[in-house]
């Protein structure tokens, strides 16, 4: 059976090609060829023999992904659905700001971690994407937009701890030098808290950036809206943040929804004052996208009660301003129904 070229990373096509009595450096060659120059077919890469053209050939293919839809909003931001050869489907956002432009990328193909206020699990897991898949929807977006991306956030579809092989062989693709040499302090991993994949991470020393949807101080709260939490709770969770910001030397970035008469009191900032007491890190606050359960958008004096208090314990948070959200490309709002 051939295999999706896109799916291997340097080394491992450096490996492939060792075991093949090929030199090594015939890898960087095709890396070059599919990422820097973006060719799509083993015929073109002229600089490689013949007879290594033949080997790929009958390997090898190129995986494409299928844009079956493209929404954009008011906002400019871009929403792109895509169809996957076994007929699921996936989106990914587009996401141009003044000084960067973000590509928010699906791990999976739905979510099984249910979080309640979240759609993208409303159907369970089907599978996880290969890398190639991960991949392709940064080539086929870069190319649709002509866009230089500058941020890549794996914060669609899905859960990136719980694909970690394939997302950290697309994090090696992203970053190789030899291809799209795309920095890792600018890839973003976003997670509910899988503590082993955490830690695993850290062994790996990958240098990505650390995202945790956090989104209550509170473990009883937590829990109830991140079944997660029941397996991982929170003082656990800290634990591993704690060491994963002071190994790396690097904040990690709590990603925080605000929630109407929920976790958005004065009360509720001060337990993650509390909880975040001490740690490198930084604060996304994001009033809650109207998406799945029955939660409420929080009121603006809430928002600002909650951010004072911050402000008054000198944390450092953004707020959030709500992207796409009149083509359901914000967070928590990305479904993609697949057949
Ligand atoms: N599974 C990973 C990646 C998803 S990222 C994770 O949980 O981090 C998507 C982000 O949007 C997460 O921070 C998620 O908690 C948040 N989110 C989900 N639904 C939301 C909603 N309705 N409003 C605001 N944020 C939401």
């Amino acid at each position: 059976m051939k295999e999706d070229v896109k799916n291997y990373t340097l080394e491992e096509l450096k490996n492939y090609f060792k075991s093949n009595e090929v030199a090594a450096y015939t890898a960087l060659q095709i890396f070059n060829w599919i990422y820097s120059k973006r060719v799509e077919s083993f015929d073109l890469m002229t600089n490689v023999s013949k007879k290594i053209r033949n080997l790929l050939l009958e390997n090898f293919y190129f995986s494409k992904l299928k844009t079956a839809k493209r929404e954009t909003s008011f906002d400019k931001t871009e929403k792109f659905l895509f169809e996957l050869p076994d007929g699921a489907a996936i989106e990914s956002v587009f996401i141009p700001e003044t000084s960067r432009l973000t590509l928010c990328l699906s791990s999976q193909v739905g979510c099984k971690y249910s979080c309640k206020f979240c759609t993208s699990g409303t159907r369970g897991l089907k599978r996880n994407l290969t890398a190639g898949e991960i991949v392709n929807q940064y080539l086929a977006i870069s190319d649709l937009t002509r866009g230089k991306i500058t941020n890549i956030v794996f914060m669609g579809i899905g859960e990136p701890l719980d694909n970690f092989i394939n997302v950290v062989k697309a994090i090696k693709i992203f970053s190789e030098h030899k291809g799209l040499d795309f920095s890792r302090r600018r890839i973003s991993v976003s997670t509910c808290g899988i503590i082993p994949q955490i830690e695993e991470l850290l062994r790996l020393k990958l240098g990505v950036k650390l995202s945790v949807s956090l989104h209550s101080a509170d473990n009883a709260i937590r829990s109830k809206i991140m079944p997660v939490n029941q397996k991982y709770p929170l003082n656990e969770l800290m634990k591993t943040l704690r060491s994963f910001s002071k190994a790396e030397k690097y904040p990690v970035t709590f990603e925080y929804a605000l929630f109407g008469s929920l976790n958005t009191s004065r009360l509720d900032a001060q337990k993650l004052i509390q909880l975040l007491k001490g740690m490198d890190c930084k604060i996304n606050l994001i009033p809650y996208n109207t998406a799945q359960g029955i939660f409420k958008e929080p009121s603006s004096s809430e928002i600002e009660g909650f951010c004072s208090e911050l402000k008054r314990a000198g944390l450092f948070y953004t707020l959030r301003k709500s992207r796409g959200q009149d083509i359901k490309a914000a967070c928590g709002q990305l479904y993609a129904l697949w057949g």
